[in-house]
């Protein structure tokens, strides 16, 4: 069992985000405990994305605290125009929450081992002997291990995913972020898919999952948030979210979604 006193990974609090004079995110507080799975539900266009788009910086924001492992982000400027010392820390906290996309994302000229490879030795300059190793144990554990000279073309849709997934657990990060990573796949090819995020839950991981499957966020979340229109609307354990739901809307999403 995660430790309750343990630091969160993440932990935002009153999060503004706008782009222009649309303000898509309205006050979020958010905390990813070590070891959680912490699912987002809700509509198209209720600010799932670019909340886990802040949570690793690929955004900035307007208002609001964001701490990784306990450590406050510093916004001394925006994106280049950043003080080099917080570009520093953008590219350490993004290399520790790793993203897994709804399109995979990835690269058509690499084989896939060197896709699973390339962060590591590029970014994180570690050793390309070790990357290696690691990038075939994390292939076979998604069950792609005999894929790892075929190009991302000869994949299946699932089997790409898989790839990603891999790819995304080389870079050895303190979290995983999940956006929608089983939208884009055929019913049959998303349970292949389903069983590796489920492994990847039961073995403790932190994960930040957003998903349009409410069996997926149900089987494995520890704690469920509902997004409507930038603000959570309801949040809570699966258990009551799905079984008990109190508002009005998570009971409308519900029953449309079902
Ligand atoms: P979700 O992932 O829940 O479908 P998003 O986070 O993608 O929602 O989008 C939330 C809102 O922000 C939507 O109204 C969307 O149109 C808007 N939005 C997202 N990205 C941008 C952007 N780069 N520029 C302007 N508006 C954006
Ligand atoms: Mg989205």
């Amino acid at each position: 069992m995660p430790d309750p006193t343990d630091t969160p990974v993440i932990e935002i609090r009153d999060l503004h985000k706008r782009y222009g004079p649309l303000e898509v995110l309205k006050g979020v507080d958010l905390v990813a405990p070590r070891g959680h799975v912490v699912s987002l539900i809700g509509s198209s266009g209720s600010g799932k994305s670019t909340l886990l788009r802040c949570c690793n910086l690929l955004e900035d924001s307007q208002q609001g605290e964001i701490r990784f492992e306990g450590e406050a982000v510093r916004w001394r400027g925006e994106g280049l125009a950043r003080h080099p010392a917080d570009r520093d820390q953008v590219t350490r906290i993004r290399t520790n929450l790793s993203m897994v996309f709804q399109q995979f994302n990835l690269w058509a000229h690499m084989t896939i081992l060197q896709n699973v490879m390339e962060a590591p030795i590029t970014v994180l300059k570690r050793d390309p002997k070790e990357v290696e190793a690691r990038a075939r144990e994390y292939l076979a554990k998604v069950g792609i291990g005999d894929k790892a000279d075929a190009w991302p073309a000869q994949l299946s849709g699932g089997q790409q995913q898989r790839a990603a997934i891999a790819r995304a657990l080389c870079m050895e990060p303190r979290a995983l972020l999940f956006d929608e990573p089983t939208s884009a796949l055929d019913p049959e090819l998303e349970q292949e898919v389903v069983k590796v995020i489920k492994a990847l839950a039961d073995e403790g991981r932190t994960m930040l999952l957003v998903t349009h499957d409410m069996k997926l966020a149900a089987d494995c979340s520890d704690h469920v948030v509902f997004l409507h229109q930038g603000r959570i609307e309801e949040e809570g354990p699966p258990a009551a979210l799905f079984g008990n739901p109190q508002s009005e809307r998570l009971r409308g999403f519900l029953s449309a979604t079902a």
